[in-house]
């Protein structure tokens, strides 16, 4: 009897993902906010594996404990349930801001929010930074440029936002957060630095997300009708997520000190990845047209000079492979629903 109480303690022991012995030196607490969400939660397991003490905050609005819950427990890990919008007081060496609500449809949702999270959460990061020295990277977005009379987009051009338009909650809240970050390392020498993310797909995006890659790759499984908002026209270049995160870290141990575009410069129209998805889930689902987006950006494509002379950095992940691999995945969570309901 006591021997298979042994092994059955021995099965429901975890079993962590391994993770990168460190003289306690090299290693850093790593704050992460809205580690619980796509982008976050990859960054923690590369951050993790490379065996550091990582932080996550986050108030679960969009994020999930599943996407970081095989690292619960582990010595090196800590969640918080927490609302950046209030204070955070903890001792950390680097902070990677992500916290907010990145799909159109999540940053509407509740429009004042968004505009808190962005402005009054990151001035609670700066703070934090300052009063303990940590250096902190935030996560802009492309959608600073607003609808862009310049193309490829290069980090020197201004942008060109409406104001008062349904995506300025998102868009004038995450610059308002680039000036507050140039401000506090101005004035209080607290080392910033500025990603500006592109259209960024890949497993553990959110399946109800609301962005094009999930809704086409969802739509198709389903064999469902594609909608393209638009006549499908607009363009956007999509990038694999581990590029980012490649991006993101190499970001953050540079010397460089100005915003820095993040993205894949393969510019595809929205009906041409309509259709690829459609074609390599091989369902022979229509494609329709929907109402226009308001505002919506009609080309974006990112010009990534800064990032290959300063970062090295360049994407690697087609966007074949990338989709292939975003496919695997949504697959496997629509049949653990599918299980979960017959349960
Ligand atoms: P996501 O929605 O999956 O993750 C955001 C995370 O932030 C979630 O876990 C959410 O619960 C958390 N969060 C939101 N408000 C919070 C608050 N007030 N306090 C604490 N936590 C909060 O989105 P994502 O795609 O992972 O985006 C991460 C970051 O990257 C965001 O800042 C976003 O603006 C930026 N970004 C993403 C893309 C992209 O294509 N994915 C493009 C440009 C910029
Ligand atoms: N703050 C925080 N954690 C800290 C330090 C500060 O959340 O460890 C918050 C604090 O609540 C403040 C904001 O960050 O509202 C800005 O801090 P700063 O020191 O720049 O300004 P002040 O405290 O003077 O408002
Ligand atoms: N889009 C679409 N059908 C959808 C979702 C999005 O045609 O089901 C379009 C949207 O209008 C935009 C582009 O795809 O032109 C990218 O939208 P997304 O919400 O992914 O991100 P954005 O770049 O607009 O922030």
């Amino acid at each position: 009897e006591l021997k298979s109480k042994l092994e059955e303690l021995e099965k429901s022991h975890k079993v962590y993902p391994k993770v990168k012995f460190f003289p306690l030196n090299d290693q850093k607490r790593i704050l992460i906010t809205g580690g619980a969400g796509f982008v976050g939660s990859h960054l923690v397991d590369r951050l993790m594996r490379e065996g550091h003490r990582v932080t996550v905050a986050d108030n679960f609005f969009t994020g999930t404990k599943s996407n970081i819950e095989h690292w619960i427990g582990h010595p090196n890990f800590e969640l918080i349930n927490h609302d950046i919008v209030n204070p955070l007081y903890i001792e950390v060496d680097e902070i990677y801001h992500l916290a907010s609500p990145a799909s159109p449809p999540h940053y509407m949702y509740n429009p004042i929010k968004t505009i808190k999270t962005n402005t009054i959460g990151t001035i609670n990061m700066l703070g934090l930074a300052r009063r303990v020295k940590a250096r902190l990277l935030f996560t802009s977005t492309s959608e600073v440029y607003g609808d862009p009379e310049v193309h490829p987009q290069p980090e020197t051009y201004w942008g060109n936002v409406n104001p008062i338009g349904p995506r300025a909650c998102y868009d004038e809240s995450k610059r308002v957060a680039e000036a507050m970050c140039y401000a506090y390392a101005k004035q209080e020498r607290v080392q910033v630095r500025i990603a500006r993310i592109f259209n960024t797909y890949g497993p553990r995006m959110n399946l109800n997300d609301g962005r094009v890659v999930s809704n086409f790759i969802l739509q198709s499984l389903r064999n469902e009708n594609i909608t393209l908002y638009g006549d499908g026209s607009q363009t956007r270049s999509f990038q694999y997520i581990d590029d980012l995160v490649n991006g993101l870290v190499s970001l953050m141990n540079s010397n460089y000190t100005k915003p820095v575009n993040l993205g894949n410069p393969d510019e595809y129209t929205v009906h041409q990845l309509a259709t690829i998805i459609r074609d390599m889930i091989g369902n022979r689902n229509e494609i329709i047209m929907k109402e226009k987006m308001e505002d919506d950006p009609q080309r974006r494509k990112p010009d990534i000079t800064i990032a290959k002379e300063h970062l090295n950095w360049e994407p690697k992940v087609t966007l074949t492979d990338g989709i292939q691999r975003t496919v695997e995945y949504f697959r496997r969570e629509l049949n653990k629903n599918k299980n979960n309901q017959h349960n």
